[in-house]
């Protein structure tokens, strides 16, 4: 499958192998790249690098930010009792367009899932379960609708349960299997005010 220069299949490769990529648009932006002046190529290359470098963790939510506290958590305003929980830090920034929510984050970064072997061990729960050591008022369990966001879901409730914190769960009026970033500020804050108790 020698068509192209060795070169430009490995860049094609690469391309495939991320997210929402097939091996057609893969090939498109390989031949975009490739024609592109070197200084917007190096402009790339550097952001890729730099934002992999430079990027860490919350150490309170666990989101991906540039300083040790991200925005949410570094702002006095926020409500520190209630802490929402998500999936990843795309579904923070999703909740954070609405600018309604005025708690704080904890951000799982996937979900339990038996089948893909993805276990309680392998998101961010230790983490999660520390917080509830200072005074909470609430969980907000925001994870998808999709059957490993309810597994998460349960998973959680069942452990906070015990410290008698109330654990709630936002409204399923988003789609099921659908991300939370996908969908409108208006059905996410429905579904965040049609939350239930677990
Ligand atoms: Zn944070």
């Amino acid at each position: 499958m020698d068509l192209y220069s060795g070169y430009i299949n490995r860049l094609i490769e690469e391309l495939a192998g991320l997210p929402g990529i097939g091996t057609k648009s893969a090939q498109r932006m390989a031949f975009y790249l490739v024609n592109l002046p070197k200084a917007r190529v190096e402009r790339f290359a550097a952001a890729v690098l730099e934002a992999k470098e430079n990027v860490r963790y919350c150490r309170q939510c666990c989101t991906l930010t540039d300083q040790e506290l991200c925005p949410v958590c570094s702002n006095s305003r926020r409500d520190e009792k209630t802490i929402m929980v998500v999936e990843n830090s795309r579904d923070l920034a999703a909740y954070e367009k609405t600018g309604k929510y005025e708690g704080v984050y904890h951000v799982l970064h996937g979900a339990i899932s038996p089948m893909l072997g993805i276990g309680p061990g392998d998101i961010r729960l230790k983490e999660l379960m520390a917080r509830l050591q200072d005074e909470i008022n609430e969980v907000i369990i925001a994870t998808n609708s999709s059957l490993e966001g309810e597994t998460t879901a349960m998973y959680i409730s069942k452990l906070i349960k015990p410290t008698g914190i109330r654990v709630t769960r936002i409204a399923s009026g988003v789609p099921v299997g659908g991300d939370l970033e996908y969908i409108d500020e208006v059905t996410l804050l429905r579904a965040l005010e049609g939350r239930t108790e677990l």
